[in-house]
Formats: C-alpha cells, structure tokens, sequence
C-alpha cells in the first residue's frame, strides 16, 4: 500500500486546476492523499458583465465551491490582481512567498503550470510557473529565505514537480481520469462566470471567424453546462486516445532530481 503522500498546487487563476488536471487531483483525493491548493491572484479581470468587486466575490465562493467537489483540504488565496502578477509580484518576493507556503505545508509533490513550455500567452501561467519551479527546487537549502527558518519554518524537500500546460511537452505521466471526469466537470461548472466567460469567448471566436455553428451561436452563456461538458470530454478524450483509455490528463513530471538512473534495477511506486 502506498505511503499517503501531500500534494500542494500553485495555480494563478481559479479554474486552472480544474481545466488542467481536476480528475488528476481527484484521484490523488480519492487515493486517500491530501491536497492542498495556492491560489495567486483574486481572479477580478475575467468577466464581460460583472464589475470587478463582484467578480472578485463571486469568485472566491467558486473557488472555494470547486475547492470541495474535489476533496481539496486547504485553499490559499494570495490576492494578486488578476493579470497583473509579474507586475505586483517582484519574482524574488513571490518565490519567498511560495517558498513560505512550501515550508508551512510540507508537501511530497507539487503541481503547477510548466514554466518551460512554449505558447503560453498567458503572464500569470508563466509567473507562477516559474516561481513555484524556483521555490520547490530549493526550499530546502537552508540558506534560501534564512529569515523563514529563523521564524521557525524547517527547510523542506518536495521530490516530484507534476506540470501541466495548455500545449504540453515532453509528456512523461498520463493520468486515467476515466473514472473521475464527471467529478472534474462537475467542479469546472463551479466556476459559474468563467464558465459563462469561457463560451462567451467561443462566441466571439465564432463571430471574428465567419463560420455557422447555430447551436453555439444562439446559446446563452449562461447555460454553459452542456458546452464545457463536451468541450472537457473532447480534450480528455483525445489525451487518452494516445494512451489506451478513455479520459486522460498529461504531465511533464520530474521525480526526486532523477536519482533512478542510479538505480535502474529499481522500481518507483506510482500514487495514481
Ligand atoms: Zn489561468
């Protein structure tokens, strides 16, 4: 029986999880592990009706809504401006605050957006990328962030770094989601205004390009279930096409700095 592992996120938006590797963190959930989840900003940019304080609460109940389908035990929120990260997070002070976060929460493995992947338009994907890359990989020298340790905080060692994207490479661990993808549907439509944003932007895609697709052109954005649900299954489907099952969610995932090709008549054990 596999040891329980704890399992930290580090997302810039509230619905990155979701979208990238809800039925992932579902499974690790189920699987008995606990997860713990770092939100960086407040989220307060991504509506065409809603001003921004009452995006900014609406969302936190969204987040924390999507938080429990899941089974995410701890929900940190940061409160960034949305779209402005690398702007009012100097990278040096985020890492620390990640780095802070690393040592409060003491986790065996940590997801986040692959600060190395390219196409990724998106400042606050790449901002969290690379700050939670930089604070996993050195939390525990004791030497980084001195003042944390001073505090009291021990250096931690966090060994695998799970990273996922929105054009991923070198794909190393495909999750089976099969089991698990209603739950991460059923999560993503937590997220009430960014689903209503999310077909409102394929509304505008479809408008720009000229092409007919009455269904989706006459739907209110407000009725998003049936649109996200197929839109999810489309790209789960598709992942796990490649790989012998039905839904799938890919990973970039590096374990414990590649100490196995020391020990190649050895076998690490999966978690999920
Ligand atoms: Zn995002």
């Amino acid at each position: 029986m596999p040891r329980k592992k704890k399992v930290l996120v580090f997302e810039a938006h509230g619905d990155d999880m979701e979208f990238t590797c809800g039925g992932t963190i579902a499974k690790f959930v189920d699987r008995g592990h606990e997860v713990a989840l770092v939100v960086a900003t407040d989220n307060d940019k991504g509506s065409f009706e809603l001003s921004a304080d009452e995006l900014r609460a609406a969302r936190d109940r969204e987040v924390h809504g999507a938080a429990r389908v899941l089974g995410v035990s701890k929900v940190i929120c940061l409160g960034y401006p949305d779209g402005e990260l690398q702007e009012k997070a100097p990278p040096h002070v985020l890492r620390g605050q990640f780095m802070r976060i690393i040592r409060e929460v003491r986790p065996d493995i940590m997801f986040t957006w692959d600060p190395f992947t390219p196409y990724e338009g998106h400042p606050d994907h790449r901002t969290v990328a690379w700050a939670a890359h930089e604070a996993v990989s050195f939390a525990h020298f004791p030497l980084y962030y001195p003042e944390q340790v001073k505090e009291g905080l021990e250096p931690h060692y966090v060994g695998e770094q799970w990273f996922f994207a929105k054009a991923p490479r070198d794909v190393n661990k495909v999750v089976d989601i099969s089991d698990y993808i209603d739950k991460k549907i059923q999560a993503l439509c937590q997220h009430e205004s960014q689903m209503v944003l999310t077909v409102a932007g394929f509304q505008f895609d479809l408008r720009a390009s000229g092409l007919r697709l009455p269904e989706l052109e006459n739907l209110d954005p407000h009725d998003y279930e049936a649109a996200i649900d197929r839109r999810v299954r489309a790209i789960a489907r598709a992942v796990g096409r490649q790989h012998g099952f039905e839904y799938a969610e890919p990973f970039r995932r590096t374990r414990f700095g590649g100490i196995e090709r020391f020990a190649p008549d050895q076998e690490l054990e999966e978690d999920v």
